[in-house]
């Protein structure tokens, strides 16, 4: 579904992600791990072209884009590649000026040309599917954080994405409200979502990823399965990075 093949990020002289392989099946969740600055944002940041990698090769579904050196990619094929992901970021990032259900029909109005009563219909089959439907006309700033990530997880499903990215989508909850996001996102998986998440919790990544990736200074250190990494890591840095977690 979506391969990284050899994917280089700088930031002017700053290399960034340095030779990034990586195949994430369809269906399937993988979750990157990594201290800080190791470049697990900017790695999904380049699935999305949000950041657009110097070098190397991406393919997201039927979409295949070889990067030519310049850093930077036509209007046409960033519109390609967004078009067929969502994303979920920390600090969910809702529209604070709309409802909750505006914050879901917006896109698929004003970006996905969709007609208001058909957006409205999908806002409110994704607000019962993440337990909000009761909150659909109140606004962001009366929902707990937990609530916020759910309405964020709900509009990056909205236009039926091929792909998920999630940048650390519990680290600003507190652990009670860390476990109501973690139990939508494990429902999704189990639908056969695909997933691509960096992520600090532990809970999160073992519990729903089937993939686990260590990144460390921009390079892949390591890949296997969560009980692979988790539980007989190869590489010492790995072993090293996961026991400041538990
Ligand atoms: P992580 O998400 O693992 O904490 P990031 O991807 O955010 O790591 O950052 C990796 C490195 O890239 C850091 O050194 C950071 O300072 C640098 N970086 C990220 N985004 C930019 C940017 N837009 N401009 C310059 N440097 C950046
Ligand atoms: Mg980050």
């Amino acid at each position: 579904m979506i391969t990284l093949s050899g994917i280089e990020k700088r930031f002017d002289d700053n290399p960034v992600l340095k030779n990034i392989n990586l195949t994430i099946k369809e269906g399937s969740v993988t979750a990157l791990i990594g201290p800080s600055g190791s470049g697990k944002s900017t790695l999904l940041r380049c699935v999305n072209l949000l950041e657009v990698p110097q070098a190397g090769e991406l393919t997201l579904g039927k979409e295949k884009l070889v990067f030519n050196g310049s850093g930077r990619a036509s209007r046409k094929d960033v519109y390609r590649i967004c078009q067929q992901t969502g994303m979920v970021f920390q600090s969910f990032q809702l529209f604070p000026h709309l409802r909750v259900i505006e914050n879901i029909t917006e896109g698929l109005v004003t970006v996905h040309k969709q007609p208001l009563k058909q957006a409205r219909e999908r806002a409110e089959e994704l607000l019962a599917k993440v337990g909000l439907l009761h909150k659909r006309d109140a606004w962001p700033a009366n929902l707990s954080g937990g609530q916020q990530q759910r309405v964020a997880i709900a509009r990056a499903l909205a236009p039926s994405p091929k792909v998920l990215l999630c940048d650390e989508p519990t680290s600003a909850l507190d652990p009670e409200l860390s476990l109501e996001v973690v139990a939508v996102l494990r429902q999704l998986a189990k639908e056969g979502m695909t997933m691509l998440m960096a992520t600090h919790d532990l809970r999160l990544a073992a519990n729903i990823a089937q993939q686990v990736v260590f990144l460390e200074a921009g390079e892949i250190v390591e890949t296997g399965t969560s009980q692979d990494i988790f539980t007989r890591a190869q590489k010492a840095r790995t072993k090293a990075f996961i026991s400041t977690l538990t």
